[in-house]
């Protein structure tokens, strides 16, 4: 429709009672979607409602994607990957910020960048298209077990249901070039497979990962090394400012950030990465 016909319609509009009537019940109309939104997303919330319900017909499924748990036979369904950026000061140093006057900033993967990595297997990781230069950045993870909005820092850790570790693996090339052109820098970060991650480890088994060593090798050599007391934002911190800018839910993880020494991987690699307490995660790029 062009811009006169919709101006014209709109005059209509104003000077005729029934189409102003018509527009009342199209309003009412959407007040009606926008009530039946809520009433699903609440519905979401509480999944024993959600189970009384009839199951709804899709035309294809599309699969929950979720990690094993660690001494359980259940597994811990995956809702949102959050990430943290530029949270030890030495990488935020080599990423060329001020690492003493930047406050935190998140982005998010989808949930197909989940590669899951088993306990003492060697995944086959691809070497993802588009990149010439693809960079590992080893990260302990948090996973979210109760959800909530501006919490504070006192709870944030209650919210806690588990920990792993996992890759932020980068296509640095389009990161950086999307970073200079003031584009988003979601091709570079967000993409199939590119969050390789261990099984869940329940907060009861493994305590809270306030410091401790986390290293990443490559062919044997260390290539990343450092302590996870070295977060600017620590994961406690992380959930408080999260959750003001997002309601959180359980099935929540997030990538907590990696130490200095990113660097590139090709095609036969081998990278290993370790966090005290955790089992160490091996993938080789193929
Ligand atoms: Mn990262």
């Amino acid at each position: 429709m062009k811009a006169l016909d919709h101006l014209h319609l709109i005059h209509q509009f104003k000077g005729n009672p029934q189409m102003n009537n018509r527009r009342g019940f199209l309003s009412e109309t959407f007040k009606g979607a926008a009530l039946t939104g809520a009433a699903a997303l609440s519905l979401n919330a509480q999944p024993s409602l959600a189970a009384d319900k009839a199951p709804k017909k899709t035309p294809f499924e599309v699969p929950q994607v979720s990690l094993p748990v660690v001494g359980s036979d259940e597994v811990f369904p995956i809702r949102r990957i959050y990430c943290i950026g530029r949270n030890y000061a030495a990488h935020a140093i080599e990423r060329g910020s001020d690492p003493t006057r930047e406050p935190p900033f998140f982005f998010q993967k989808p949930t197909d960048a989940i590669q899951y990595v088993p306990i003492g297997e060697v995944v086959d990781h691809p070497y993802p298209s588009l990149t010439k230069n693809y960079h590992h950045e080893a990260e302990l993870v948090a996973a979210i077990g109760v959800g909530g909005k501006n919490i504070p820092l006192e709870k944030a850790l209650d919210h806690v249901w588990g920990y792993t570790l996992g890759l932020d693996m980068t296509r640095r090339d389009l990161q950086n070039m999307m970073g200079e052109q003031k584009k988003p820098w979601e091709i570079g970060k967000s993409f199939d497979h590119s969050a390789p991650i261990g099984p869940i480890h329940k907060v009861s088994e493994t305590g809270h990962f306030k410091e401790g060593a986390i290293w990443l090798k490559v062919n044997g050599k260390i290539r990343q090394n450092a302590n996870l007391s070295q977060m600017i934002w620590s994961v406690a911190e992380q959930i408080v400012k999260l959750s003001e800018a997002n309601e959180l839910f359980p099935g929540d993880i997030i990538y907590s950030g990696t130490p200095e020494n990113v660097g590139p991987v090709v095609v036969g690699d081998l990278i290993e990465m370790h966090i005290d307490g955790l089992p160490n995660l091996s993938v080789k790029v193929v």
